[in-house]
């Protein structure tokens, strides 16, 4: 039996995996829930099926290159990492380093993360590495370094959040993302203190019914307005905790004088919500904070993508914990501020070096003292490491351009759908002289690839990973991998040989974790106590762990920092800012566009469904996009229940078919962006970028809906 975990979404929930005795069994180990904290041994429907696709009959297990007839034809590996390393080496001959591109995923275990930056600072000698980490994670991540110093998506264990008397969450619709998550708002839920602020009436909005709490449903894209008009109210009606403010904030009087515009009424008109709602908002978090910090239940803040994915994301996240601060509660047992991990290793893809301005242990590669520390444990001089390179949307627009990428290597992530304009996305891939994808089934990013390379799948391959609340885990193999299929280090490590890279590429993963707990030795995100045979035996270690920290493996014993910022927060001065931030209603560009565009994902399907879409049974429970549409406007638009409807705009058109429901807005649709082809949501939202994090607007865009006629 091997103890590992799901492999898709940030909760990583525990399951058991054993061989399948029955001989008639369609898959190839059996798949359980395990008694882990995120979890307690339930699974939600993605996770339950996950195993279906190791012997999936699409799998790929061996390279394939791309024909002159635009076919894909088998090659073995000796030839094809020779052609990878033969053309780098030409391209970087003729154009720079700078020619060659690496994009990697919040999805690779930190074992890869970490030599994937290595492998393109060293062995391909670019600045150009980013991930698509970047559409997720991002903009929480610059919100909290500049609010805190340091970003770590929860800065407690997320059993703090059963104790809670009272969340407020933004933009995250758990029940149907992470079903086993919703257990973890038990406590404020009974506590009638779950307040859900989502422009639809989603999933876990309507688990603030039945007097569990209630719901703030505001126009797309006014989050920020919203927090700066509940942050108002606490101020104006001197609900504000100014002796916390005094003691571990800076910034206060700032904010103050920002806010003065926000009165309810005024933020009612801009945000939709009734200026008493927002009133009873603010109210209720004061009253609940005070009783906190008097002994009682907790309470928190928590952001999802929702209001995460804007183009001014890190505003909204800094109002988001603007509020927390004025509530007195980051760093204390009285609750706090977090923001809810999206890919399986959002948090640790984030920090050991795919980005494009870090090193390993979220260190900046623009310090030379950052720099000098990760040279020597990778045998270098710091002077070979490149600078700075550019940001997800900027280095996928930069591809095929006269000074950009000629050649990319794409690790674990599907652009093609996932990224914003999204036909762009297709076309500058198109553009480029060489394109490789790493990956266990062609994805449509595969699909357009020069050069695919199979890699193994989560069971099959040992490693670590880190979820949503900065706990380390292991990630175990039960399985060898089938054909042809290597692990990416392994990969790695033969074309750092091909390309005669300085520094050492092991394909095994234990030892490149020992590698990647020396280079984050000293850093904000230092792993260098987390010893690998502690994790093995069910060790809970988040991090930062620094080296000599005293380990148990005990139920309920949490070793290295479960909480942050108790004893002060990661600026110099061990205190917290808070940051003014103002609000610019974003200029509609087409005046025929009348309807607000979200999107999202479903229950059924993970990220761009490469994966869940090739599950039968989750194929079958969501086969195609629908497009959510409020009963009146639908009938504006003449569409009906079921009918075909051209969602459009400048960037380009989507066909879904129309699911009517009163759970939407009169003014906005719904759309996931789990589909390929016509129905890729991404075809019409924005690459438009946030000025700190360089996140897109993935989450608003304005569409015009056409009904299709279609033939009886
Ligand atoms: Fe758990 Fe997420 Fe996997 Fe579902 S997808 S089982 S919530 S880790």
């Amino acid at each position: 039996m091997t103890a590992t975990h799901c492999p898709y979404c940030a909760l990583q929930c525990g399951i058991t995996l054993e061989p399948s005795t029955q001989a008639e069994a369609s898959e190839p180990v059996s798949l359980k829930g395990r008694d882990f904290e995120t979890n307690g041994g339930a699974l939600c429907r993605k996770g339950y099926s996950a195993a279906t696709l190791l012997d999936h009959p699409e799998r790929l297990q061996t390279p394939l290159l791309r024909q002159a007839d635009g076919s894909l034809a088998p090659i073995g590996w000796e030839q094809a990492l020779d052609l990878v390393a033969d053309k780098a080496r030409s391209i970087r001959a003729e154009s720079g380093a700078d020619a060659l591109a690496v994009f990697g995923s919040g999805s690779l275990t930190n074992e890869k993360a970490y030599q994937l930056g290595k492998f393109a600072r060293l062995a391909l000698g670019t600045s150009r590495i980013d991930y698509n980490g970047r559409f997720c994670m991002s903009s929480a991540a610059a919100g909290t370094n500049r609010a805190f110093g340091l970003d770590r998506g929860l800065p407690f264990p997320l059993a703090d959040l059963d104790e809670a008397g009272m969340i407020l969450l933004l933009g995250s619709n758990v029940a149907d993302t992470m079903p086993p998550f919703v257990r973890h708002l038990a406590g404020a839920r009974e506590n009638g203190g779950l307040v859900v602020v989502d422009p639809r009436r989603s999933a876990t909005a309507k688990l603030c019914e039945d007097n569990a709490g209630w719901h703030l449903q505001p126009t797309p894209a006014t989050d920020l307005p919203l927090l700066l008009g509940l942050a108002h109210v606490l101020v104006a009606e001197s609900l504000a905790d100014t002796g916390y403010l005094a003691a571990r904030a800076n910034g206060f009087d700032a904010v103050k004088a920002s806010l003065v515009s926000w009165w309810p009424e005024r933020t009612a008109q801009v945000t939709g919500v009734p200026a008493e709602q927002i009133r009873r908002t603010a109210r209720a978090l004061a009253q609940a904070a005070s009783e906190a910090k008097a002994g009682g239940k907790p309470v928190y803040i928590l952001t999802g993508r929702g209001i995460e994915q804007h183009a001014n994301g890190t505003d909204t996240v800094t109002a988001a914990i603007n509020l927390a601060l004025l509530l007195g509660l980051p760093g204390t047992m009285a609750g706090g501020y977090g923001t809810i991990t999206g890919q399986g290793n959002g948090q640790g893809g984030r920090e050991h070096g795919q980005k494009c301005d870090q090193l390993p242990g979220y260190r900046k590669i623009t310090d030379p003292e950052h720099r000098a520390q990760v040279a020597r444990v990778w045998g270098v001089e710091p002077e070979i490491i490149p600078g700075p390179g550019l940001p997800a949307v900027e280095l996928l627009e930069a591809l095929g351009t006269p000074t950009g990428p000629r050649m990319m290597m794409i690790h674990g992530a599907n652009p093609v759908i996932s990224a914003p304009d999204a036909s762009k996305v297709s076309r500058a891939l198109a553009s480029l002289d060489f394109l490789v994808v790493c990956d266990f089934f062609l994805s449509e990013t595969a699909a357009q690839a020069d050069l695919m390379l199979p890699v193994l799948q989560w069971a099959e391959e040992e490693g670590s990973m880190t979820n949503l609340e900065g706990r380390i885990l292991r990630r175990r193999a039960a399985l060898e991998a089938p054909g042809n299929a290597r692990s990416e280090l392994w990969i790695l490590s033969q074309l750092a040989q091909r390309l005669d890279a300085p520094g050492r590429f092991s394909p095994a993963p234990r030892e490149v974790f020992e590698e990647l707990k020396e280079a984050s030795a000293g850093g904000l995100a230092d792993y260098s106590g987390v010893r690998w045979d502690d994790l093995d035996a069910g060790a809970a270690i988040y991090w930062p762990c620094p080296a000599g920290t005293e380990v148990r493996a005990e139920p309920g014993i949490r070793n290295g920092t479960p909480r942050l910022f108790l004893d002060g927060f990661a600026h110099a001065d061990r205190r917290a800012v808070l940051v003014p931030v103002a609000f610019q209603p974003a200029p509609r560009k087409n005046t025929s566009a009348t309807v607000s565009l979200v999107t999202g994902r479903l229950l059924e399907h993970y990220q761009s469904g490469a994966q869940t879409r090739r599950v039968a049974e989750l194929a079958q429970a969501a086969p195609e996009p629908l497009l959510e549409i409020h009963p009146a406007t639908a009938l504006s638009h003449q569409i009906a229940q079921g009918q075909k409807v051209v969602i459009s705009n400048e960037r380009g058109e989507v066909t879904a078919r129309a699911l009517l429901t009163a759970d939407a807005r009169l003014d906005t649709v719904f759309l996931p962006f789990h589909y390929p082809g016509s129905g890729t949501a991404n075809l019409l939202t924005e690459a438009k970028v946030d000025p700190h994090s360089r996140m897109p607007e993935f989450k608003h865009a304005h569409v015009s809906l056409n009904a299709v006629e279609e033939e009886q």
